[in-house]
């Protein structure tokens, strides 16, 4: 397996286009239950019962108790390490696309930006009756819904799932932009039997195309014979060995969100200073994870050996094209006891402003989606009603009391999830 998981790996450039396909396997690892029992039926009816339009016209209730369970069942599961693999190279290859078969919403759990869900997702809904002043659809992820079915805010008539059921067609924009991700260079196939249409042409589609083909599957499917490369083990096992022969994370500069550049060494001097600060040290970490060595040093490392020093400073720019920066930020990968870190900075005159909780955003997407860091933290002095604002807008923690020489000082920081919004 180490041979070609590695003949796989050299194949992922940092240019490549690469695309992969999930289905069920890629979250058995998580728990999720497979909804059915041994004999293939849950509460005695089949599948073919309750996921379909008829179904849910003759029995909303009764299909909604299906999904109602799922969800909490759902609600409960984690994602696993492919689920992060795969949302770290989401972030890590500019041209990645991801297609789920799934809709169980794990993908985007584990910071996955843009995915292509195939048959919609159990955490949508939509109003059935299609009436005109409710959306397409949007997300709700009340666990349980206390009444069954749930009624459309606007109509009051019955909410139904938003996925794809049996007879239904597949959301053709949706389709489409598969079969353009299928025009790749590297093409992954990743706990799916891709026996369902029109998964599984988007096998046959990408080889057409040249792509290398992958799958990752612990069964024998239609497509094991069919691939470039198959191997023949679960997704949670390849996915982080195959990200491990990649190297170290190059941690994207570059992101869609946001740009970064290292810091110039008297910017590194002034984010040293606050972070070395005793205060925020307090507060935010042990001493042990201080960054060490000259501010031109800091600086160097940044730039060009982030692998190496698992320390970097930045600065923020909220866009691609934006002139100046509105903060800086500073990463500590491997921080001991505190785990890892990612210290921001705004600076003062943006506060309150659009673009400041825009690049805030960007950098919270990047510390959780990339480096899936377990928070952000950060301080600043003088704060006024618009740093306030911008923080609670952002979701994040924050207390504010006095610190350096008595100074006014607002610490902040954000735990476990990236905050809602992004
Ligand atoms: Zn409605």
């Amino acid at each position: 397996m180490r041979s070609r998981l590695l003949s796989v790996a050299r194949a992922l450039r940092a240019d490549a286009r690469i695309t992969v396909m999930t289905g069920a396997g890629v979250s058995a690892a998580s728990g999720v239950p497979t909804f059915r029992g041994a004999d293939g039926l849950w509460k005695g009816f089949r599948l073919e019962d309750l996921a379909t339009p008829d179904a849910f016209a003759r029995s909303p209730h009764r299909v909604w108790e299906w999904y109602d369970w799922r969800r909490q069942a759902l609600a409960g599961c984690l994602p696993n390490r492919a689920h992060h693999v795969l949302a770290s190279w989401s972030l890590r290859f500019p041209r990645f696309r991801l297609i789920t078969q799934n809709v169980d919403g794990l993908h985007e759990r584990a910071g996955a930006a843009d995915v292509l869900r195939l048959h919609g997702s159990i955490w949508d809904v939509r109003c059935w009756n299609r009436c005109t002043a409710s959306p397409d659809q949007w997300r709700d992820d009340t666990v349980p819904f206390p009444v069954l079915p749930p009624p459309c805010p606007h109509c009051g008539g019955p909410l139904r799932p938003g996925v794809v059921w049996f007879g239904e067609m597949l959301d053709r924009d949706v389709v489409d932009r598969c079969l353009d991700a299928t025009c790749c260079d590297v093409f992954f196939t990743v706990g799916t039997s891709a026996l369902v249409h029109p998964a599984a042409g988007f096998l046959d589609h990408a080889r057409r195309h040249g792509a290398m083909t992958v799958e990752v599957n612990p069964e024998v499917t239609p497509a094991t014979s069919v691939v470039d490369t198959a191997i023949s083990e679960r997704a949670e096992l390849v996915l982080p060995e195959l990200d491990a022969a990649l190297g170290a994370h190059p941690l994207a500069l570059s992101t869609a969100r946001l740009r970064l550049e290292p810091l110039l060494p008297k910017d590194v001097e002034a984010a040293h200073r606050l972070w070395t600060h005793r205060d925020v040290r307090r507060y935010l970490w042990d001493d042990r994870i201080i960054p060490r060595g000259t501010a031109e040093e800091v600086a160097r490392a940044s730039a060009t050996d982030f692998a190496r020093y698992r320390f970097g400073l930045w600065l923020v720019y909220a866009r691609e094209e934006a002139r100046t920066p509105v903060g800086f930020c500073g990463l500590r990968a491997d921080g001991v006891g505190a785990g890892p870190q990612l210290l921001f900075g705004l600076y003062p005159k943006h506060w309150g402003q659009g673009l400041a909780q825009e690049a805030s955003r960007g950098v919270l997407a990047h510390a959780f989606e990339t480096l899936r860091l377990p928070r952000v933290i950060g301080a600043a002095d003088a704060p006024n009603e618009r740093s306030v604002r911008t923080l609670a807008a952002l979701g994040m923690r924050f207390e504010r009391r006095a610190g350096h020489d008595g100074l006014d000082t607002l610490f902040y920081s954000t735990e476990g999830r990236p905050p809602s919004g992004r």
